[in-house]
């Protein structure tokens, strides 16, 4: 099937936006670079494909959409394997209970031990976009960037050492407690969220990712305070 028949057919449904149109968004969007914009405008393209099978949508995309830095198809993995989560930043919140100063009353926070976070329940913590967000065309390519990009974090994990936490933590004040706390939560998240849901198969990224949230759950306890954060202390 040519795009001009989704097009009449799309107009003949109502759908406001023709196939032709829809391609040209999404390579403005994809000449823009920008995440969102490209997520979006490639949603609309697939509706306006209307029941076209979504590898051909993507062939499509290759013939139309030319691009310097890579293929538009590589453009598109990528935006959908970046989507954020619409309910927080960077997964993470700071905590209601003490407004993420890390102490209630000049006492440690009760809820987040003085870190001064807490997780999104909405993405787990792993700002991620929900994985049913993705089209199934484009789920395999996404997922495998997450966890390209996991591995990459993991490898900079490998080379903080775990003796030197806990001197280094007292020293720390709030706003370094809460960003540390942060980097490290999302990335556990990650890591757990991937070996649930997405490696499954796969035993070796599974025991990799376990071992590694494991040993950041170890880093997080070092981070807790046993006593209010270090400005509070002098
Ligand atoms: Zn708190
Ligand atoms: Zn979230």
């Amino acid at each position: 099937m040519s795009p001009i028949t989704h097009t009449r057919d799309n107009r003949e449904s109502g759908n406001a936006v023709g196939f032709d149109e829809a391609m040209r968004d999404l390579a403005e969007t994809i000449a823009g670079r920008k995440v969102e914009p490209i997520r979006i405008a490639y949603m609309a393209l697939r509706k306006a494909a209307g029941k076209m099978p979504p590898h051909e949508i993507l062939e499509h995309v290759d013939r139309a959409v030319t691009t310097q830095a890579g293929s538009a198809r590589q453009m598109i993995y990528s935006a959908f394997s970046h989507g954020h989560c619409v309910m927080c930043s960077n997964g993470i919140a700071p905590c209601r209970t003490c407004d993420g100063s890390g102490t209630v009353n000049d006492y440690v926070c009760p809820d987040c031990d003085g870190t001064g976070v807490e997780i999104c329940s909405f993405c787990a913590g792993t700002n991620w976009s929900d994985r049913h967000e993705i089209p199934d065309e484009i789920r395999p390519a996404a997922v495998s960037r997450r966890i390209k990009h996991a591995e990459k974090d993991l490898a900079r994990l490998d080379r903080m050492s775990e003796a030197d936490m806990p001197a280094s933590v007292g020293k720390l004040q709030t706003q370094q407690r809460r960003k540390l706390a942060s980097r490290l939560l999302r990335l556990q998240a990650r890591l757990t969220n991937l070996a649930g849901v997405e490696v499954g198969s796969n035993t070796e990224h599974v025991a990799r990712f376990h071992e590694g949230a494991s040993r950041i759950e170890r880093f997080i306890e070092a981070l807790r305070a046993k006593q209010p954060p270090a400005e509070k202390n002098q």
